[in-house]
């Protein structure tokens, strides 16, 4: 079976070199190993998702000389998937209803801080603070009946108890050099989100069951999102999922060296397009020549 590599934007703002150099390097990875490249347009979030945006990257990746196979899949077509992943996940007891709003997550977290610290996870955001987790059947019933919104949450603890040691094959690296085989940590995350209360899935979520379901056996991303592969394995050990391979990518950085910003001009496609750059000009700023 040939490789499967994908490129998984999200539509909220237009591609700039970071994303140029994960999509080309997928596209050269699938190329040399006589693979498949996939693009996937990940557009759960409705409130920053725009159809101008998802135009763009088709527009830009043509302009690049990438080629992907069609269908493309689009995430918002897909909720029943991610909505049946999560019926499977609640009938093992590992799902439950949260109902603060972010404020009063916030008030909560100030609370514990002051109280001696609260941790965070690896993205630097802190964990659920909340006791949602221990409210009775019959308290949670009357909130759901009386129509106030909820989150689906990941019991952390009882997951992990359930899933045991879990690695996954890194041939990139991890921002602190990690590679070959690395541990999974997903308790650092706390009890993830699964589902939002506006939107019926989680990035954590989608990003699994598509890579699965589509086949992919290779996932080529920034580090930035390293950290989320324990999520991720953690997932596939629930849900019974063969987990990819994994090579996470160093990012490109602006000249302050900051992570770049879809909101950028200086780095964005369109700009360097419009500028006069050519798509080699592309391939020699991000160093894939
Ligand atoms: N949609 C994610 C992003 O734009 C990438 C997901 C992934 O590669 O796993 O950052």
């Amino acid at each position: 079976m040939p490789p499967v590599f994908r490129f998984a934007p999200s539509p909220n703002g237009y591609l700039h070199l970071g994303h140029a150099y994960s999509a080309l390097l997928n596209h050269d990875l699938a190329r040399q190993r006589g693979g498949r490249f996939l693009l996937r347009i990940e557009d759960i979030d409705s409130t920053r998702c725009r159809p101008e945006f998802e135009e763009a990257i088709y527009e830009d990746l043509a302009w690049l000389g990438i080629a992907w196979e069609t269908p493309v899949r689009r995430q918002s077509q897909h909720f029943a998937a991610y909505r049946a992943a999560i019926d499977r996940l609640s009938a093992q007891g590992l799902v439950y209803p949260s109902f603060e709003s972010r404020a009063e997550i916030a008030r909560l977290v100030a609370e514990r801080e002051a109280g001696g610290g609260w941790p965070r996870d690896p993205d630097g955001a802190p964990l659920y603070p909340g006791a949602a987790k221990s409210l009775s059947a019959g308290h949670r019933d009357r909130l759901i009946g009386h129509g106030a919104p909820f989150a689906l949450r990941l019991d952390m603890a009882a997951a992990c108890a359930g899933a045991g040691g879990l690695h996954w094959r890194e041939a990139g690296e991890g921002p602190a050099g990690e590679s070959g085989e690395v541990a999974a940590r997903p308790e650092a995350w706390g009890d993830v989100i699964l589902a939002r209360k506006e939107t019926p899935t989680s990035y954590h979520l989608s990003v699994v069951i598509d890579d699965a379901l589509q086949g992919v056996t290779d996932v080529v991303r920034g580090v930035d999102l390293f950290w989320s592969t324990s999520v991720h394995r953690l997932l596939h050990a629930l849900l019974g999922l063969r987990a990819p391979a994994y090579r996470h990518h160093a990012l490109v950085l602006d000249a302050t060296g900051q992570k770049l910003s879809k909101s950028t001009r200086a780095t964005g496609l369109r700009e360097l397009r419009d500028a006069g750059a050519s798509p080699a000009d592309i391939r020699r700023l991000v160093g894939l020549e």
